[in-house]
């Protein structure tokens, strides 16, 4: 069965951002609002967060977890 987290992941919106770039592509990283913040050197283009389904299925607010780490859960 898969894992929870594996299934939000799926949902994470952040690969068609335009602050997503090839360093975190590599990495596969994704769900940072989950997972932690990126090791990666970020310029920020904008944060697609306050579109994404993991948002409302959390229900916790904010943006550019790349840079910022985890969000606070409810
Ligand atoms: S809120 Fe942002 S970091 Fe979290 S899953 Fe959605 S797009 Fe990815
Ligand atoms: S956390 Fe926000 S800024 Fe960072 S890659 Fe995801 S959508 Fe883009």
């Amino acid at each position: 069965m898969e894992k929870k987290g594996e299934d939000l992941k799926l949902k994470c919106i952040c690969a068609r951002c335009p602050t997503y770039d090839d360093c975190m592509r590599k990495k596969g990283d994704l769900l940072f609002c989950m997972d932690g913040k990126s090791s990666c050197k970020l310029v920020r283009y904008g944060c697609m967060c306050g579109m994404c389904p993991v948002q409302k299925i959390k229900g916790f607010t904010g943006e550019y977890f790349c840079m910022a780490g985890k969000a606070a859960l409810k």
